[in-house]
């Protein structure tokens, strides 16, 4: 993962380590809609990320509730379900409530108030053009996304972000785009209002993250969507017959053919998730026909499991009224700390009867 660009920190941002008093901290912050279950492409594109970083970094991590609605409004009868669902993925990957604060992003009313103030001066313009606004249109035709909730997403996730004014937003290399509507609202943001002669919310940079891409079941990128899914919670058994049928290098017809790993979705999985010895073999077997694709498919089966068990032993250690109790904590600091920036944001604003501290 890069290290981090080397910048100053406004006095507003410093944050020290645990263990040594003074050292900067720097903020970052990534959440995720509660689409239900996660899979694995999920844990290996953000949820591993996120484990390595609440070490080095101060970390804020949300389930965007609110998201959910902008193209689900019509049927929210399992937002609460998915919710619980994905806070058990986040603790089942290893995020620690000790180390980072995981919330509930409608638990935390101020990311609903900095929407609104940034909805007045952000562009109709700029949302039009967003790519996933006119791809997801098409994508899901099957919903009425004329709505204005749609269309302003970004805006959302722009307040999402700004409100913790985090540094770094650690994103995949197809995300960035994302990133970038959120500095220029920043920047807009911080051309109109000042405190003090300074800007109020600091344009974050992107921290880059390994994400490879896993292929699903039927070749394609792995995504609820597709149906093609892996997930973190299926047993064993499950896992080995989701492998059984998943899609291979279509030259391979015959046990007898000769076939391509770096043609194969089976011999992708094993570039992710197989050590070099056992990469070795495939790609020797499958160029000689030395070995099938059930003996392949079971040696990657064996390493999927390996990394799912101490997850799904972790997600069991869980009860329901943890979680909750985990993310009402987490809200609660997240609202303090959203809090602050709103003060910040209202007085820049002169939002304010007194015109000072944002009341
Ligand atoms: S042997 Fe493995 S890598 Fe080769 S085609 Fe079969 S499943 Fe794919």
């Amino acid at each position: 993962m890069p290290e981090p660009a080397n910048r100053s920190f406004h006095p507003s941002e410093q944050r020290t380590l645990a263990g040594g008093p003074g050292l900067l901290r720097p903020r970052v912050l990534s959440g995720m809609r509660p689409t239900g279950k996660l899979h694995l492409g999920n844990y290996m594109g953000a949820l591993a990320n996120w484990v390595k970083l609440q070490d080095k970094y101060e970390c804020y991590f949300f389930i965007a509730d609110w998201h959910a609605l902008t193209t689900d409004y019509a049927d929210t009868s399992q937002i609460a379900a998915n919710t619980l669902d994905v806070a058990l993925d986040f603790l089942a990957a290893g995020l620690d409530p000790a180390k980072s604060v995981i919330f509930l992003q409608s638990k935390v009313l101020q990311h609903a108030e900095l929407n609104l103030l940034l909805g007045m001066i952000t562009p109709v313009g700029w949302l039009e053009r967003v790519p996933s606004y006119k791809d997801q249109q098409k994508n899901l035709a099957n919903k009425d996304l004329s709505n204005f909730g749609f269309l302003g997403y970004p805006v959302l996730m722009a307040s999402d972000i700004l409100i913790y004014q985090p540094q770094f937003v650690p994103v995949g290399n197809d995300q960035t785009a994302h990133v970038e509507l959120t500095r220029e609202v920043a920047r807009r943001f911080n051309q109109f209002y000042k405190l003090d002669g300074r800007e109020v919310l600091p344009e974050p940079q992107v921290l880059l993250t390994p994400s490879p891409q896993l292929p699903g079941t039927d070749g394609r990128k792995m995504s609820k969507s597709y149906g093609n899914t892996i997930l973190m919670t299926d047993p064993e058994p499950e896992v080995r017959q989701k492998l059984k049928t998943m899609v291979t290098d279509p030259a391979r017809v015959r046990r007898t053919d000769t076939g391509d790993p770096d043609k194969c979705p089976v011999g992708d999985l094993h570039k992710v998730f197989s050590p070099p010895e056992t990469m070795a073999k495939v790609q020797q077997g499958c160029r000689s026909a030395g070995i099938g694709c059930i003996e392949c498919k079971g040696w990657v089966a064996d390493n999927l499991v390996r990394v799912l068990q101490p997850i799904q032993q972790r997600r069991a250690s869980f009860s329901e009224a943890q979680v909750k109790e985990i993310l009402e904590d987490g809200s609660s600091r997240a609202r303090d700390r959203a809090e602050e920036t709103m003060r910040q944001v209202r007085t820049a604003m002169r939002m304010t009867l007194s015109g000072e501290n944002g009341k």
